[in-house]
């Protein structure tokens, strides 16, 4: 039989093998495939494509219009960009977004879940202009669009009638703040409204928690409970919660066994929070994360994030989800090789889990989504941020990346 296509001697679990493509979809992996085009990939590995669960599309690469965030905090982050925001175009939104999602895509990834602002200073515009870059490059990328109340919803009067708005006009997740609000009865508020509203629209959850390294704030447990006693958890995910560092070891301990219990999922995003975090410490200064650790071992499904290219919140990234796993595991200090393991997953498989991404993975009759790397093992991969060979999408090569470097010596 001659597929569409074959990627010869890709490395999979530490064994050559050949992935033969037929159509949109892996037809099978094995030996001695025939296909009618062939990718030599010379024992380079091979992954399902990089997934990236938490960036906010809408602020990318909006530095260069702002001054610097001096004391580094969200805070300062949030209202320096308020006027960026207001005075934006969706045609600007548009353009940055875009020139962010190719970069994503050349870095190996096919799916996107953008954050996308939804209040009274920037209105749904935010939205309309990610939802055009994400129908610019439909051929590239999916992306996911997550309605965001990024001032709060009870503090920015009006912002519930656009967050039903902004379902009623495509986006697809119900985003959440509620560490924003003036206190855990307003934050418990805050966490029924976005609930009520994705069972309305039968839409999934994805909120921002505790972000922040006041370990006053516990709305994870709530957001927890309520999305449990609703049936609502396996489609819930918690991003940040940044706070969960400072509480106490056993609350900590109850709440990630809750949460594992309801099928909760997290989304940490150290390159941001290790910048943002721990900025009023002096030391020793919290990182910013989760406890990593403790989630995985618990069977909580984490992804790790970009969060932020380039804006108020965050100087660098370049929507690498490689960049992104190697940061962290440096920040939750992952470094056995089930660890690296753990770190990968983060931004292929357990990433997609997160977006309920259905057919990912490298196994027959999945989309043949799929990145080469220019590495022999996962270890390799992180440790020298390897080039993407080649990126597929769908069986279809969308990018490929040939670097060359040469030493003269005397
Ligand atoms: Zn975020």
């Amino acid at each position: 039989m001659t597929y569409d296509l074959v990627i010869r001697d890709g490395r999979v679990d530490g064994a050559p093998v050949d992935i033969a493509i037929a159509g949109e979809r892996i037809a099978a992996i094995g030996r001695g495939l025939e296909g009618a085009a062939e990718l030599d990939a010379g024992g380079r590995l091979a992954s399902p494509a990089f997934v990236q669960p938490h960036i906010h599309l809408d602020k990318v690469l909006t530095g260069p219009l702002l001054g610097p965030n001096r004391s580094g905090t969200l805070a300062e982050a949030i209202a320096i960009s308020h006027r960026v925001k207001r005075a934006a175009t969706v045609e600007e939104i548009r353009a940055r977004a875009g020139e962010v999602i190719r970069a994503a895509v050349i870095a190996g990834t096919t799916a996107i879940r953008s954050h996308v602002d939804v209040d009274t200073i920037g209105g749904l515009k935010g939205l309309r202009g990610v939802a055009a870059a994400r129908d610019d490059h439909a051929d590239l990328c999916a992306v996911q669009l997550v309605a965001f109340p990024q001032e709060g919803i009870w503090r920015d009067p009006g912002t519930d009638e656009l967050m039903a708005e902004a379902m009623r006009e495509g986006a697809d997740v119900v985003g959440g703040m509620p560490h924003w609000e003036d206190g855990l009865d307003a934050a418990r508020r805050h966490i029924a409204f976005c609930l009520d509203l994705a069972q309305r629209c039968d839409a999934d959850v994805d909120m921002h928690v505790d972000e922040t390294d006041d370990p006053y704030w516990r709305s994870f447990e709530i957001l927890v409970e309520e999305a449990d006693r609703r049936g609502w958890g396996e489609r819930t995910t918690a991003g940040h919660l940044c706070a969960m560092a400072g509480w106490d070891d056993d609350y900590a301990a109850a709440v990630i066994h809750r949460a594992a219990a309801a099928g909760v999922m997290v989304a940490t995003n150290p390159p941001t929070n290790l910048m943002l975090q721990g900025r009023e410490d002096f030391e020793p200064r919290r990182r910013g994360i989760p406890r990593i650790k403790e989630l995985l071992a618990a069977g909580v499904i984490v992804g790790a994030g970009q969060d932020c290219v380039d804006d108020a919140f965050y100087p660098f990234g370049t929507a690498d989800p490689l960049q992104v796993a190697l940061i962290v595991a440096h920040a939750a200090q992952l470094g056995t090789p089930d660890e690296i393991a753990a770190a990968l997953r983060m931004v292929t498989a357990d990433a997609a889990r997160l977006l309920r991404l259905p057919e990912y993975g490298l196994l027959p009759g999945a989309r043949a989504d799929l990145v080469v790397l220019d590495a022999a093992t996962a270890r390799e991969a992180l440790r020298e941020q390897a080039p993407r060979r080649w990126v597929l999408r769908g069986g279809r090569v969308v990018a490929e990346t040939r670097v060359e470097r040469r030493l003269h010596r005397g």
